[in-house]
């Protein structure tokens, strides 16, 4: 890789696969950021939510750093995933769907020794006639639904879930578990009302042990930790727990290059739609990376990028392929055709540019796209 080159002492915007964007994403960070939440939890254990690629940063790598920091339980939200994970990581790491199964892909699951969570009667029957099948029990977890509706056995169904579990059945339950909808948050009263549910759930079906935490969930205390957190955002360095300082490490940095630069009067108009018109002469650089790249559209005239600390304001539309920046804040000649401006490091964190974007930095993560070179540390 010509990476290293330097042009005018800056790295080379160019890679030999062609790149003009680096995604960095540093799995040191990733692991003491796995550790932090380990030491947080004992004596209940981390697993990992590497689901969309482990939110967009390469599942497979995400995986194995944590398999090496200890971590064993590994929850995607698709079968799919699971199929493409499985053979990337050693065979006493769980890999869990979150989704559960679509009919049709039981008995493949069954094979791949891949965990279903079940979600719902129907597919509670399709496991059980997969286990029928097979002459084998087979293991599962289970989800309730708390609050949230939107995976996990309704209340309705739970009655006829236990009955089921009375007379006894070839699946093998491992643990249950619910999924908290306000954890970001900790002053939500929702909060509460979903761990009063999942206490009534626990006294109707006893002796199971309970995972019920993700990120936001790790940090609202000992009562939520059950025996199995499933973290996410948190590993990856986004903010679990909503306004407080974010006490997780970055983990993502990503420098794209500029294009072209160029001088402009007063009056000129810039990008789509002359949305932006010039209201004094500007120097703009036009940078390589646009909503194709997950550069959300709505930080049109909104976001900002870096370059040597400081700020570049994003100038007129957000394009599918480029953005462009008002550089007039920079010494002349300093930024030029070829150097790398900072989207993504130390002076704009992920929440950064979610708040400019109007999202969150879920969204940003798995939205960063495949266009970029990306870079394991
Ligand atoms: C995505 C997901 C998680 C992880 O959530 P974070 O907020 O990223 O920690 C945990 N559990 C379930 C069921 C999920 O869908």
């Amino acid at each position: 890789m010509d990476s290293d080159i330097l042009v005018s002492g800056i790295r080379a915007a160019t890679t030999t696969q062609g790149a003009t964007g680096y995604l960095t994403i540093d799995l040191a960070a990733l692991g003491r950021n796995y550790c932090k939440l380990v030491s947080m939890l004992a004596p209940a254990r981390a697993g990992a939510v590497v689901k969309a690629d482990a939110y967009g940063l390469g599942a497979e790598r995400v995986a194995r750093a944590l398999y090496n920091k200890g971590c064993r339980h590994f929850f995607v939200a698709q079968f799919v995933e699971a199929v493409r994970l499985r053979p990337a990581i050693a065979g006493d790491a769980q890999i869990f769907v979150l989704n559960g199964l679509q009919p049709g892909n039981e008995i493949a699951c069954a094979e791949m020794g891949v965990v279903p969570v079940l979600n719902s009667l129907a597919q509670w029957r399709q496991w059980s006639a997969a286990a029928r099948m097979l002459k084998r029990c087979l293991p599962a977890v289970l989800q309730f639904d708390t609050g949230m509706s939107r995976l996990g056995f309704p209340e309705q169904e739970r009655a006829e879930l236990a009955a089921a579990l009375r007379d006894g059945s070839n699946i093998e339950i491992l643990f249950i578990m619910s999924h908290l909808a306000s954890a970001d948050d900790a002053g939500s009263e929702q909060n509460g009302e979903q761990f009063a549910e999942m206490s009534r759930i626990a006294d109707e079906f006893p002796g199971f042990d309970i995972s019920f935490a993700n990120s936001g969930g790790v940090f609202l205390g000992d009562a939520y930790h059950g025996v199995l957190a499933r973290p996410g955002i948190a590993l990856y360095g986004g903010a679990p727990n909503g306004g407080e300082e974010n006490p997780m490490e970055p983990v993502v940095s990503l420098d794209v290059a500029v294009v072209q630069t160029r001088t402009v009067p007063s009056g000129a108009k810039v990008g789509y739609g002359g949305a932006h018109v010039a209201q004094r002469e500007m120097r703009l650089a036009t940078i390589a990376a646009g909503y194709a790249d997950g550069l959300p559209r709505c930080l049109s005239d909104r976001g900002a990028v870096y370059f040597k600390g400081v700020r570049l304001p994003i100038v007129g539309r957000v394009s599918m392929d480029s953005i462009t920046v008002d550089i007039s804040g920079l010494p002349e000649g300093t930024l030029t055709f070829g150097s790398l401006v900072e989207v993504l490091g130390s002076h704009q964190t992920l929440e950064d540019i979610a708040r400019d974007a109007d999202t969150i930095a879920y969204e940003i993560l798995t939205g960063l796209g495949d266009r970029y070179d990306r870079q394991y540390r």
